[in-house]
């Protein structure tokens, strides 16, 4: 992928994931996983549907039996965009997630076993014509369980998480399977930085970024952000999942919010807030909230406000200055607001009518 930051383009291999490409030219694209029970389809569906919505590209479904592996195809007959099937442990579930027509499997070879086993994955995804992506995670790396508490600096947990990576790399190519994807992730920058730009400098194959188990909204979203993004501007990094105790929607909007901030993605509008002082009488919160809720959940909207800047300013102070810089916007007075576009003040909102104005004026837009 290129980063504009940097100019830096690490050339990857190009690998298809139904409609998607992953790697080569391609723009870093934005994955999540469901967080349903997979044998309940219908809760899976909707909330792929949901996640469809807010502009999820990729999504990936835990595959733990083999009843969720049979729900993998009236899962995918309900759903527009690629499903990932993810194994742990059994590569039947594997062999039959492929026959159910996932358009990818996840596997931790660590978690898989026998090399054996493993083939018989690479087979069945080799003649369906789908991808596998090895996903090394550094909690459930092969060497710990002879050595379950090593003594190890964050390098030599990334130069193991690289070299076990690598290991099955050549497993599937040995196979003459080559449509991989890799992901080593810690939970901790430091390694995942480590573990990615190593093993970037040793393979073009394309990497699927992420900091395992990030931890709630705020302190997740810094960690995927800091992670993700630190290695997006060295070049590196194909795909992007955003892990967070959260609802998979919002590791969405957080991957898009990353993306976006680095200039190698488009999603929605630049929604521009105050933070509000004493001088505020509107609640901007709530309307930022509102907006966002109404914009983020319908894909016409998401479509048509990419690259609006939208303002939404507490008082008239301020506030009409900054909403000057936004295509259009307002600035709260008593209950009320003045609507500005492209600088102009055109009239006085009501603060309860600004949510529906500012709708309006984003489907009314060309
Ligand atoms: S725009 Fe007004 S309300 Fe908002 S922070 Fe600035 S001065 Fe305070």
């Amino acid at each position: 992928m290129a980063c504009s930051c940097h100019g830096k383009t690490r050339k990857t291999r190009k690998v298809k994931v139904g409609r998607f490409s992953i790697g080569g030219s391609s723009p870093v694209s934005v994955q999540s996983m469901c967080n349903t029970d997979t044998r309940d389809v219908k809760a899976t569906v909707d909330q792929v549907r949901r996640l469809q919505d807010a502009g999820c590209e990729i999504i990936r479904v835990a595959v733990p039996d083999m009843e969720a592996a049979q729900a993998l195809g009236r899962i995918k007959s309900g759903i527009s965009i690629p499903l990932v099937a993810d194994i742990h442990f059994d590569w039947r579930l594997a062999v039959e997630a492929v026959r159910q027509g996932a358009d990818k499997v996840r596997i931790n070879p660590g978690n898989i076993g026998e090399r054996d086993k493993v083939k018989e994955v690479v087979k069945a995804c080799k003649s369906a014509g789908i991808p596998i992506r090895i996903g090394v995670n550094a909690g459930s790396l092969k060497a710990l369980r002879e050595h379950p508490k090593p003594a190890w600096k964050p390098y030599d947990w990334a130069r193991q998480m690289v070299k076990e990576a690598l290991d099955e790399v050549r497993i599937l190519e040995r196979l003459d399977f080559r449509d991989i994807v890799v992901s080593l992730k810690a939970d901790d920058i430091e390694r995942t930085l480590m573990a990615n730009t190593l093993f970037s400098s040793k393979s073009d194959i394309p990497l699927h970024l992420g900091v395992t188990e990030a931890g709630s909204f705020l302190a997740g979203t810094v960690k995927s952000s800091l992670g993700i993004g630190l290695l997006l501007t060295q070049g590196i990094g194909d795909t992007v999942r955003v892990s967070l105790t959260e609802d998979p929607v919002m590791q969405v909007r957080a991957a898009y919010e990353i993306l976006k901030a680095l200039g190698l993605r488009r999603y929605g509008p630049d929604l521009v807030s105050c933070p509000t002082c004493g001088r505020c009488q509107v609640n901007v919160g709530k309307v930022i909230h509102e907006l966002e809720d109404r914009i983020y959940s319908d894909p016409q909207l998401l479509k048509k406000s990419e690259g609006m800047k939208i303002a939404v300013m507490g008082c008239v102070v301020n506030g009409p200055g900054e909403a000057r810089s936004a295509d259009f916007g307002v600035a709260g007075g008593k209950g009320r607001g003045i609507w500005i576009e492209k600088g102009k003040q055109i009239k006085v909102v009501k603060e309860s009518e600004w949510v529906n104005e500012v709708i309006r004026k984003i489907r009314s837009s060309k």
